[in-house]
């Protein structure tokens, strides 16, 4: 069956799709932001306008997620990669070690960069003995006394898995948020560092948001990267450089329109209830399957796999013609990947689920 509609439901894991209001508002504010003639991605970062644009997306960010004010927010460039390295550099010093909870691609990722630099950083938890599927409960895992740090990725993109809770820790917890930040409320407070970067529920990529608890911002014994030192882009506001003006400005956009919609709360039931609505279908049939436990279902990236792979591009092939675009899984896990992060609409989830039972139906 073919879909007559030209609204495409766009399921990419990241770049992602962006909230259409978010979109509209900036299609009319392209040319001309609020008559100042100029488009934002021309303006000066460091005149009145975009630092209107800089302030506001601050504080609202701090709004919706109520930041505590011994929490200092910076918007940095690179990427949520970039935060890979900045974190070791600007927390450990040489010797010093860490521990890392390895559940999957990124948080992967983020200990071998973290370990060329600090050899000392050790493992925690390692989720390739249960095919990613597990999520440890963090209060059980041995993490060597002298740590400096303990990290996490508190929704893994790739496997379709995350924490649910985050326990105090006696040592800060890092948290890599990229895929679920603003998607569910949170007790920031539990926090070291909290970092995502933007390109999944928040904007542009490039950018990527850090928020870190004062007491963290201190000096180090040896040198850091100055574009990589916090302390350094804290200190100047978010403007050491010239940052990625327009993708803060379109991140504004979002939050404006998370605040709108009455702020996390509401968006987590909306996720919880998409998020039902596509594991009730997968469970429902014989003909897909998850290997993701109950409790460690994310909420933002479904995983899941055709029983008979050799269905596979057939599958892929017959969604796109069904306005839904973006669900072939990640390369290394195969099957198939619904990323339904905060901007997926409804409709856009009941689609898919029409469809999942509509491609079941001819070819089970
Ligand atoms: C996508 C993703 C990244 C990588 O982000 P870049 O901005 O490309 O560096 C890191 N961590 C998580 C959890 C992700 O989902």
């Amino acid at each position: 069956m073919e879909v007559s509609t030209n609204q495409i439901f766009n399921f990419n894991a990241g770049p992602a799709m962006l909230p259409a209001p978010v979109m509209q508002i900036a299609q009319e504010e392209f040319l001309n932001y609020r008559n100042s003639g100029m488009s934002v991605m021309e303006m000066s970062h460091r005149g009145g306008y975009f630092q209107e644009i800089l302030d506001r997306s601050l504080i609202n960010i701090r709004k919706l997620l109520n930041i505590p004010d011994s929490y200092e927010v910076i918007f940095c460039s690179g990427g949520a990669t970039a935060q890979f390295t900045s974190i070791p550099m600007n927390l450990l010093d040489e010797n010093e070690t860490a521990a890392y909870s390895l559940t999957g691609v990124w948080s992967n990722k983020a200990y071998q960069e973290a370990k060329r630099f600090y050899p000392n950083v050790v493992s925690i938890f390692d989720g390739k003995l249960s095919n990613f599927s597990e999520i440890p409960e963090l209060t059980d895992l041995s993490i060597p006394k002298n740590s400096k740090y303990a990290y996490i990725t508190s929704n893994n993109t790739i496997y379709g898995t995350r924490y649910s809770r985050f326990p105090k820790l006696s040592i800060p917890l890092i948290a890599d948020m990229t895929s679920d930040i603003l998607s569910r409320e949170l007790d920031v407070s539990s926090f070291g560092v909290i970092f995502a970067g933007a390109q999944k529920n928040i904007g542009p990529s490039g950018l990527s948001i850090c928020i870190i608890r004062k007491d963290l911002l201190h000096e180090r014994k040896s040198a850091i990267p100055v574009i990589l030192d916090w302390r350094v882009t804290a200190k100047a506001g978010s403007l050491y450089n010239t940052p990625p003006t327009y993708s803060i400005y379109m991140a504004g956009l979002v939050f404006e329109w998370l605040l709108e919609m009455g702020g996390l709360s509401s968006i987590e039931k909306i996720n919880e209830k998409k998020a039902s609505l596509v594991y009730n279908a997968l469970d429902e049939s014989e003909f897909y399957r998850t290997f993701v436990p109950q409790a460690n279902r994310s909420i933002m990236n479904v995983v899941f796999h055709l029983k008979d792979s050799n269905l596979d591009s057939k599958f892929v092939e017959e969604s796109e013609k069904y306005g839904l675009i973006g669900l072939k899984g990640y390369r290394d896990v195969g099957g198939m990947r619904a990323s339904i992060y905060n901007a997926m609409p409804l409709e856009g989830v009941e689609r898919l689920v029409s469809f999942l039972k509509d491609f079941e139906k001819r070819w089970a």
